[in-house]
């Protein structure tokens, strides 16, 4: 299995199907639904205390149970220990493209003084 990709394809569950990115500088995975073009569904913060990496989604799986397949499906693509940086133009383009999505996402979210999800 191929670990430490920034950006991972498009993941399939059993029931849905999701695509995940993983954004390392804002500490944020971006988790789309096929029919969601334009906005995310759920935004898992992700926090590094010294080796451990805590996952945090607002979904109500992870609410109930304490873990859902967004957090389990991020552990297992990502190597949050080591990212690997997009090369490729058009991936490069769609992280600058995402990163300003999040923050833009983020300052509204502040603004109207609501939990970032
Ligand atoms: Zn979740």
């Amino acid at each position: 299995m191929q670990k430490a990709r920034y950006f991972i394809p498009r993941t399939r569950t059993r029931v849905d199907w999701y695509e995940l990115y993983y954004l390392e500088k804002p500490g944020y995975i971006l988790v789309f639904r096929d029919e969601d073009v334009k906005k995310h569904r759920y935004l898992v913060r992700v926090r590094k205390v010294e080796a451990e990496v805590f996952l945090d989604c607002p979904c109500l799986g992870a609410i109930n149970h304490g873990h859902c397949q967004h957090e389990d499906h991020s552990r297992k693509y990502f190597n949050f220990n080591k990212t690997r940086n997009p090369r490729r133009f058009d991936l490069k383009t769609q992280e600058e493209y995402l990163t300003n999505y999040l923050q833009n996402h983020l300052k509204d979210m502040q603004r109207k003084g609501a939990r970032p999800c």
